[in-house]
């Protein structure tokens, strides 16, 4: 089976998820090339080929035909996306174009099938390999893995001649107060079980005083008690921290997704049974407002 995984970069910096392109491919045994758009200035760590569009910023349409030339080159069984905003974007206008499957936000591979929640994660699909060409988005954090030292990869450069419709004005910084979570080494995060006690600017300190950041899950940020900015998921920020430390909180896979890639996970939760345990290092089953005040004593 041969997969084209298509990288990322944004102002000149590669995406750090694509290593989950690779992991993806492992996971499948897969002989995997690479496409980027991009400028050469950062390539990612490819296997083999990686095919270079020379490209300033998100053309759609000279992405779209760049991917289609790569493909009609190598004929892979399967195109794999990060589920992103740009795989979001790009994905369906190429499987579109190949009339090809798009099965988007795969977040597992089993007995040859993959696994896309559905139903709020209430339940999985299972998807078939097909024989013809798949157009795929990763769930972020599904297929982790530690980065793979690899041969520096043959570049083949691709040309495109696209009349566009479409102009690129540019990326746009976030809200300056905006905090990024991806930076920081320690985050605590409070949960819709620590919502309406004393526990949230306990949260706070703790995070303050190991020197790291707070945040939250979506029904906290929704209640307003905390910013978006703060929301890890897949609605939010994808985190990798030394230490996560998630007070109240269920792991919900929308949640999870966004936090399972921290080093170690301490999670507090008076449910044993909560799905949090799943990707916890250590689960402490307590009363975070109990417990709370203990660790702070502690520290
Ligand atoms: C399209 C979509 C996108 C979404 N995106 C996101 C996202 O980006 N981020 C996100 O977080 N969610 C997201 N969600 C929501 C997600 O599905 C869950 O509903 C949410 O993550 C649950 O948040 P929670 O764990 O805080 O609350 P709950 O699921 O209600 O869990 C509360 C937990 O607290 C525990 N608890 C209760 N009391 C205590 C106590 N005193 N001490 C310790 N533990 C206690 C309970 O046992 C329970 O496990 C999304 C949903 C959808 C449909």
């Amino acid at each position: 089976m041969k997969l084209l995984l298509v990288a990322e970069q944004i102002d000149g910096l590669v995406a750090g998820r694509t290593n989950e392109l690779c992991a993806f491919a492992d996971q499948l045994g897969a002989a995997p090339v690479m496409f980027m758009a991009g400028t050469s200035d950062q390539l990612p760590s490819a296997r083999e080929r990686l095919y270079l569009l020379e490209s300033e910023g998100y053309a759609p349409d000279s992405h779209k035909e760049a991917i289609l030339k790569t493909v009609a080159a190598e004929r892979p069984d399967m195109v794999v996306f990060l589920h992103s905003s740009y795989g979001w974007d790009l994905a369906p206008r190429v499987a579109c174009a190949l009339k090809a499957d798009c099965v988007s936000g795969v977040a597992g591979y089993r007995d040859n099938k993959l696994i896309v929640p559905a139903y709020n994660r209430k339940l999985n699909r299972e998807v078939e390999l097909s024989t013809s060409c798949m157009v795929l988005t990763l769930q972020p954090g599904a297929f982790s893995a530690e980065m793979r030292k690899c041969e520096p990869a043959e570049i083949i450069p691709v040309d495109v001649e696209v009349e566009s419709s479409i102009e690129f004005l540019g990326y746009e910084p976030g809200d300056e107060n905006s905090v990024d979570l991806d930076k920081a080494e320690v985050i605590v995060a409070a949960g819709r079980g620590v919502m309406n006690d004393d526990s949230l600017p306990r949260i706070q300190e703790l995070a303050a005083r190991l020197g790291g950041e707070h945040a939250a899950t979506r029904p906290v940020v929704d209640a307003n008690d905390v910013e978006h900015c703060r929301q890890i998921g897949i609605t939010g920020q994808s985190i990798r921290p030394t230490v996560y430390i998630a007070c109240g909180i269920s792991g919900a896979v929308e949640h999870s997704a966004g936090a399972s890639s921290s080093k170690y996970i301490i999670a507090v939760n008076t449910d044993p049974d909560a799905p949090i345990r799943e990707i916890a290092d250590v689960l402490v089953v307590a009363d975070a407002n109990k417990f709370l005040p203990l660790l702070l004593e502690k520290i």
